[in-house]
């Protein structure tokens, strides 16, 4: 009896096959390391005592895919592969329908080949789109997305819908991400950007360590508390658990069902800043700058849904992430290249 995970040597990935190992399950990783190095998985070996099998291959190949359902009893997948630079989709539209969606219906038809009907699908507060008022609940309709890997989501919830009406033998659970930062507080284990990162934090961080200059604050005349930016930021060892949560409540229902995964509280990008150099100690030079093109102003999710119906919440607040985030960044300052 194992648990397939898909992308399960990326950021969110690894430290979710690290709780499923720590809780003592079996475990199978498939990861084409498009985005991640498998040294990831070697860092979870090390602090679980534990292995995870591992296959180097790609959700497109149904003859991989099938070749992992025949060598293990997968009771359950998690698929987090994929790709999730959202302005490299706007630039690569064909790469990421191509991985996101139609990697996702392969594995999909692997899966039902197999008889193996618990699947968790790794979604986005994205999928709002850009008409949902704030904050998020999961009885809004979904759509208006902004970009191709926004609408690579919400095409895949749409899919993941049908798909589970019309074969009542499947439990499908979309857990909708909001932020996702820091990492494991071992310091062994965390966010490894390939170069110039896209995302606040790891840009911090980086700027911390002395490896990039300054901060670019993207927009400071927001209609928000300070003018920059605001998001629901919840820590990845917090996600990680919402997904034994949402494991556990799979087993009870049928059907398809979605879940925010976030804290309900927004911080803005200048009240991140402050949070890491109260962490680090380091002062962080920035400029604000005009606007990101497709960034909107403020979300932060409804997180009631998931604490009523998964029993799960966020256990770690800002002051943890940042420790955290500082404490791997400068353990690993080029990340698991180091
Ligand atoms: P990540 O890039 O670190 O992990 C994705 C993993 O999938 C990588 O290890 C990559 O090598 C692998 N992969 C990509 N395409 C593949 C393919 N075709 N076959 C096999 N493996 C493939 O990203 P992450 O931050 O860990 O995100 C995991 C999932 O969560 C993604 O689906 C992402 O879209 C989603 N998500 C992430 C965030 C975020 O901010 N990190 C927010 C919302 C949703
Ligand atoms: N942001 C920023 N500078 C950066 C990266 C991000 O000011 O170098 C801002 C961005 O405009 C947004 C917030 O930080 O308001 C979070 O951005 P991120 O890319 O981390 O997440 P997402 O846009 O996917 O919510």
């Amino acid at each position: 009896m194992a648990i397939l995970v898909t992308g399960g040597a990326g950021y969110i990935g690894s430290h979710t096959v690290l709780a499923l190992l720590e809780r003592g399950e079996d475990v199978v990783v498939l990861d084409n390391l498009v985005n991640a190095s498998e040294e990831s998985l070697h860092r979870v070996a090390q602090l679980t005592g534990k292995t995870a099998a591992f296959y180097p291959g790609d959700i497109r190949d149904s003859e991989c895919l099938a070749r992992v359902f025949g060598e293990h009893q997968i009771t359950s997948v998690i698929h987090f592969a994929g790709l999730k630079a959202v302005g490299e989709s706007v630039q690569k539209p064909l790469e990421y329908y191509q991985n996101n969606v139609a990697g996702t219906l392969v594995l999909l038809e692997a899966m039902r080949q197999a008889g193996v009907h618990q699947f968790i699908f790794s979604s986005s507060a994205t999928v709002y789109g850009e008409h949902s008022p704030v904050p998020y609940q999961e009885s809004m309709p979904i759509g208006g997305t902004t970009s191709p890997y926004g609408t690579s989501k919400w095409m895949v919830e749409q899919v993941l819908q049908d798909f589970a009406k019309a074969d009542p033998l499947f439990s499908i659970i979309a857990l909708r991400y909001f932020n996702p930062v820091g990492a494991h507080e071992s310091g062994l284990m965390g966010e490894d950007p390939g170069g110039v990162p896209n995302n606040l934090l790891p840009y911090i961080a980086q700027v911390a360590i002395g490896q990039r200059e300054q901060l670019s604050v993207f927009g400071g005349d927001y209609p928000t508390k300070d003018g920059t930016g605001v998001r629901d930021y919840i820590h990845v060892m917090d996600v990680a658990q919402g997904h034994l949560a949402a494991m556990d409540h799979l087993k009870q229902i049928a059907g398809f069902k979605a879940y925010n995964l976030g804290s309900g509280i927004g911080y803005s990008v200048l009240e991140m800043v402050q949070a890491f150099e109260k962490a680090s100690g380091v002062t962080i030079a920035y400029q604000i700058l005009p606007r990101r093109a497709g960034d909107l102003p403020a979300f932060w999710a409804d997180a009631e849904l998931a604490k009523q119906e998964l029993g799960w919440q966020v256990q770690r607040g800002l002051d943890v992430m940042m420790r955290d985030t500082w404490n791997w960044q400068r353990k690993n300052p080029r990340g698991y290249r180091s």
